[in-house]
């Protein structure tokens, strides 16, 4: 037994696990156990898609092997416990960088392949699902499944954002993306509103590999800043080693992530960087993991843990709805420490469940206080449903099935492929509680 927390740290409990060696030879000798199993990776997921409360565990981690990398072609292929910080330190070397990366390097490679991971360049690149050449599956018939494009296409579909529950990835390969240099050439461009940010987004994605905003979610004009990055032509592909950082060490009694040191944090930060007028070449680590400095970052939310909130508007609907969402969040007395907003482009994936699609992406971090954030929740999830958008399954603990099939109306063709060994909290709590319709109505 042991906690096997989520990033969110809302529902903490012991959990029970079944070792990865034994997991795979129950698999293969026909059934597996008689519990439920999930894999589990490093945690990244903020509420219950990496929990199974009625069922064990099958922690990864520990299965990191790099099996091989194709220096020609940039294909590597590894055991799915890798994470991709372990990625970078094996590929960059040879210049290459991961073609798609969110916001924390502590990701596995597993992970970010059930979920279908999206980053500051979904606009030129797609989620992380559409470099993945292949992927090995092991299932409860007994079977290590080869899936690709071209092999097993459905079930290499509902893999990638099946959110573990086609069966134990064992191994994958990965499309890896040349580029110039580790470092990235970062622009910023503060805006007073959101209407600026809508004007300057269309351009700000054309013209470069990554784009993503913040925005001031305590400031009643919507202020932010939009930073934009491509990677640098000057050949550094060292890796610093990582120094001593900040860590928070304890577990603290109390949230101190509230309004009043979320305005002086704000008002620190829009300052800092709206002054910053020139281009200037930075680190990856920097650019795209900047809350990886801080280990142990989310105990600063308490023992309560937090909510993120993660939506996607459709774009016709977005400069209308944005605003309202976080207005409500204001008028709820709920400060979100990172305030994300970025513009998902139209490379479809593979995935068959993936969240990412054509849209506009706001993610609230919220510190949980119990009913009056679950409310501010419940009304974010409602102004969402209401336009046609989605809420995002791998950072929620607590939207109603409802939500959920609102959001993806498909979500049957996910469970046709799910292994009848392999299950979730999440997919208990939402999916199973739904009525089933015939599949040829599933849109
Ligand atoms: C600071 C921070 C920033 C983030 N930024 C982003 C972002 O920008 N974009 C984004 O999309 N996400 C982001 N996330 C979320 C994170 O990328 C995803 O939740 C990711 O899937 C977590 O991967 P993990 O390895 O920790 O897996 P876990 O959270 O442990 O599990 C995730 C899912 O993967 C399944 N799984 C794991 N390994 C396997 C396997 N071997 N076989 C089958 N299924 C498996 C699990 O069953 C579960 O359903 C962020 C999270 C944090 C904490």
């Amino acid at each position: 037994m042991s906690s096997y927390d989520s990033f969110g740290r809302v529902q903490r409990h012991m959990r029970d696990i079944v070792l990865p060696s034994v997991a795979i030879r129950e698999l293969r000798s026909h059934g597996g156990t008689d519990q439920p199993l999930l894999a589990y990776g490093n945690g990244r997921s903020y509420g219950d898609t990496c929990h199974n409360d009625d069922g064990a565990l099958v922690p990864m981690r520990s299965r990191n092997a790099i099996l091989d990398f194709d220096l020609q072609t940039g294909v590597i292929t590894a055991e799915t416990g890798v994470t991709l910080e372990e990625l970078i330190a094996h590929a960059t070397p040879h210049g290459y960088f991961l073609p798609v990366t969110p916001g924390t390097r502590y990701v596995t490679l597993g992970g970010a392949i059930a979920n279908d991971v999206h980053g500051k360049n979904h606009h030129s690149r797609g989620s992380f699902g559409c470099h993945v050449t292949a992927l090995e599956l092991l299932r409860s018939d007994g079977g290590v499944h080869v899936c690709s494009p071209q092999e097993n296409a459905e079930l290499f579909q509902a893999s990638i954002g099946g959110m573990g529950l086609t069966g134990l990835m064992l191994s994958a390969s990965l499309r890896l993306m040349p580029v110039g240099s580790l470092d990235i050439d970062e622009r910023v461009m503060s805006f007073g509103g959101l209407a600026e940010y809508f004007d300057a987004a269309d351009a700000a994605d054309a013209g470069n590999e990554y784009s993503v905003a913040w925005i001031d979610q305590l400031s009643t004009s919507n202020r932010g800043i939009l930073f934009t990055g491509n990677h640098a032509n000057n050949g550094n592909f060292r890796i610093k080693k990582p120094t001593m950082g900040l860590s928070v060490p304890l577990e603290l009694p109390f949230s101190v992530l509230n309004r009043v040191t979320l305005a002086a944090f704000n008002q620190v930060y829009f300052t800092s960087k709206a002054r910053r007028t020139q281009p200037q070449i930075g680190s990856y680590r920097s650019f795209f993991y900047p809350l990886d400095t801080i280990g142990n970052w989310n105990r600063l939310y308490g023992p309560k843990g937090l909510h993120q909130h993660q939506s996607i508007i459709p774009l016709s609907e977005a400069q209308a709805v944005i605003p309202q969402m976080l207005e409500a969040s204001r008028d709820a007395g709920q400060a979100s420490l990172l305030t994300v907003l970025k513009r998902f482009g139209h490379i479809r994936s593979p995935g068959m469940l993936s969240f990412a699609r054509p849209g506009y992406t706001l993610a609230m971090d919220f510190a949980n206080q119990g009913p009056s954030t679950l409310a501010l929740l419940e009304t974010l999830d409602r102004l969402t449903v209401e336009c046609g958008g989605r809420v995002n399954p791998y950072k929620d603990q607590r939207m109603s099935a409802a939500t959920f099939a609102a959001g993806f109306p498909e979500w049957q063709k996910l469970e046709r492929f799910r292994d009848p060994r392999f299950s979730s909290n999440f997919w208990r709590r939402t999916a199973l509680t739904l009525p089933q319709r015939s599949l040829a109505l599933v849109k």
